[in-house]
């Protein structure tokens, strides 16, 4: 959306073609958006042509509670990543490591699902879904062991750490609370050393059963079973 003045916002392109042609909006429609501050606008379409929508709105400070979930994702192949940014996004997830370990492949780097505005474009997507307002940080961790060594211990402070893998003697909790930092390994799953490093530094390795998921269906899988 363009936001153009205190009580004015226009929305343009795919996000104003969607309201058009989904929810049939018309003049004098009320609507909800969400602003990326965290402030929700309510009001109603007083100007509508062929290509955008202005709306005059109120704000109101009430932003949705943000989620106190971080993910560690070993990177996986680009078109699951796309999909589980979304998801996560909508599902509510503070912030996001996309990290290298020993068994992402080399060639996931050079992918343009990695560059800012992508990472950008398919947060909003998740946002949208989800008629959330809180934006995740997102960072790229292309080093290991000092990432775990020296970034972890602040990361996890005040969280409960999990990770998930398939070998541990551990079933997941069902009722895990938040604060909850929770690592996912890449599809050839992580190597017994970088296990041992993580749990050096407080992760505890839980197994969700002995079906081996896809990594795109064992995050919403464990996310479920946060509170
Ligand atoms: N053969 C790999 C292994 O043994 O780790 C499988 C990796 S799995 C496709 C990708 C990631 O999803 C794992 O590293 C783990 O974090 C998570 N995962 C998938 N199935 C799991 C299970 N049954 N228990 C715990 N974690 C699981």
């Amino acid at each position: 959306s363009d936001y153009i003045e205190e009580r004015k916002v226009r929305l343009t392109g795919r996000r104003f073609e969607h309201i058009i042609s989904v929810h049939r909006a018309s003049i004098g429609d009320r609507l909800r958006v969400g602003m990326l501050n965290g402030k929700i606008g309510e009001g109603y379409i007083t100007q509508l042509n062929d290509n955008f929508l202005e709306m005059e709105i109120s704000l109101t400070d009430n932003p949705p509670s943000p989620s106190n979930v971080q993910l560690i994702l070993a990177m996986p192949r680009p078109k699951a990543l796309k999909r589980i940014i979304q998801d996560v996004t909508t599902m509510g997830i503070k912030k996001i490591y996309i990290i290298k370990t020993w068994r992402v492949e080399k060639s996931f780097w050079s992918s343009p699902v990695l560059e800012e505005d992508n990472l950008f474009e398919h947060m909003i997507l998740g946002l949208e879904q989800g008629k959330d307002t809180i934006l995740p940080e997102i960072r790229i961790v292309k080093l290991f062991k000092p990432f775990v060594e020296d970034e972890i211990p602040v990361i996890i402070k005040n969280t409960r750490a999990i990770v998930g893998h398939p070998m541990s003697k551990k079933e997941c909790p069902r009722d895990i609370e938040e604060p909850v930092t929770l690592a996912i390994g890449p599809e050839g799953g992580f190597i017994p050393y970088e296990i041992e490093l993580l749990e050096k530094q407080g992760f505890e390795s839980v197994s969700l059963g002995n079906r081996i998921l896809r990594v795109e269906t064992a995050i919403p899988f464990i996310l479920g079973r946060f509170s």
